[in-house]
């Protein structure tokens, strides 16, 4: 892999060539730029076509950069970090605690995982119950939050699903990991199932006027799960 020095930034990059006339360029989730070029294109012009994009770039893995991946020393909880402590407590639960993201040591290790999916389980649905009731006023213009029950599961493939028969909304405990905002979202993407139950134009219009936001978010979410590999 090539690198090229941007900002304070040694930055790699690899180069697929190909028949084509313009140049393309990807920022990879794992940190390098994917530069797809004409067959011919010089090592100089790649240069320069990379320093064309070096706000973008830069802004890009900045971002990213505080997305700092979840490991054995530190948890996130709604997009803040915490210390992962190990705590001699009897109780079999893992918890939030003076600042400390608490796991038992009475745990096993295989058991451990579990646990902490139980603490985001509870916390992203505590959330999003929180939110329904926050914006009941807003939202029961539209929605009958009659009955609605929320539950949650850590899941492969996607961030929520909605039983629009049994009106249950399942969130993904992945959720809990990221800014709140990012849980609003999906939350409010499955209840716009409740009245549409594809994706279409109505069910983007009626999303949009709640989320404005809501591709951006969504593709941010993407990419921090990507990235993370969480
Ligand atoms: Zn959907």
């Amino acid at each position: 892999m090539e690198e090229i020095i941007l900002g304070t930034r040694k930055v790699p990059f690899i180069v697929l060539k190909k028949a084509i006339r313009h140049s393309y360029l990807r920022i990879k989730p794992e940190g390098y730029l994917q530069i797809t070029a004409n067959k011919r294109i010089t090592l100089h012009a790649i240069d320069q076509f990379i320093r064309r994009n070096e706000t973008r770039i830069l802004k890009e893995l900045d971002s990213r950069q505080q997305m700092l991946p979840q490991s054995k020393e530190e948890a996130w909880v709604f997009g803040t970090v915490f210390p992962v402590k190990k705590t001699p407590v009897l109780r079999k639960e893992v918890r939030l605690e003076d600042g400390e993201f608490r796991i038992p040591s009475a745990l096993e290790e295989d058991k451990v995982p579990q646990a902490i999916e139980k603490y985001y389980g509870k916390l992203v649905a505590d959330e999003a119950r929180k939110m329904l009731a926050d914006e009941t006023k807003a939202l029961s213009q539209t929605f009958n939050l009659a009955g609605i029950a929320i539950k949650t599961q850590r899941m492969k493939s996607r961030f929520g699903s909605c039983q629009t028969q049994k009106r249950v909304i399942k969130l993904n405990t992945v959720l809990g990991r990221f800014d709140a905002r990012y849980l609003h979202a999906i939350l409010i993407h499955e209840l716009v199932h409740l009245r549409v139950h594809n994706h279409g134009i109505d069910f983007y219009r009626l999303l949009l006027s709640y989320v404005p936001e809501y591709r951006r978010l969504r593709r941010e979410l993407n990419r921090m799960v990507k990235t993370i590999g969480v």
